[in-house]
């Protein structure tokens, strides 16, 4: 049986919950904020309730629409490293089967694109995600925008040695295993 807590958690991600003191600098500067159920306050908030929260926490849908752009960290007056937070929930919700459907087709082609290629290839990426997920058209307006002004690639790129970024992505999913 799985052992994973909100207190292992925590320590995975190597952040005391009490260091925050709930003034949302961090929410405040979050890209992603209004499109999340919890913001990064919110998320610290559930760290701080334990175990009564964790459900929630791992369950949200925010955790897999943070972008891991480090702003929040940046701005927390206490250095509270919310994105390992996230993270580390991210690994939870794998492993507890909390991960919400779209949210696991989008995690699984990312992770499968870049094991063999060693780069986001986005246009892509938005196109197996559409088909799979049944939504097609999601996102075309913006198609010919980004095209145009070459902000995605039509042609997939690889580094020059992919194997090595799926090694490191092995080694990091044994990590998470291990440190429980
Ligand atoms: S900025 Fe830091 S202290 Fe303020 S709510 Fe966010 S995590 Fe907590
Ligand atoms: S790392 Fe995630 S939670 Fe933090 S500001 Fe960026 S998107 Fe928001």
């Amino acid at each position: 049986m799985s052992n994973r807590t909100m207190a292992s958690l925590m320590r995975r991600a190597k952040v005391d919950p009490m260091d925050c003191y709930q003034c949302g600098k961090c929410a405040a500067g979050c890209p992603m904020a209004n499109s999340m159920d919890l913001n990064s306050r919110q998320i610290m908030h559930c760290t701080q309730l334990g175990e009564a929260a964790y459900n929630k926490l791992i369950s949200s849908e925010a955790i897999w629409l943070c972008t891991g752009c480090n702003v929040c960290h940046e701005r927390c007056p206490h250095d509270v490293d919310i994105p390992s937070v996230i993270e580390q929930a991210r690994y939870d919700a794998i492993e507890k089967g909390k991960i919400r459907r779209k949210s696991k087709i989008f995690n699984d082609i990312f992770l499968t694109n870049l094991k063999l290629t060693g780069k986001s290839q986005e246009a892509f990426l938005a196109l197996i995600y559409n088909m799979v997920s049944l939504d097609i058209f999601q996102d075309m307006n913006s198609v010919p925008h980004m095209l145009r002004h070459k902000l995605v690639s039509v042609l997939p790129e690889f580094i020059k040695n992919p194997k090595e970024v799926s090694n490191t992505m092995e080694k990091s999913k044994e990590w998470g295993k291990a440190e429980k």
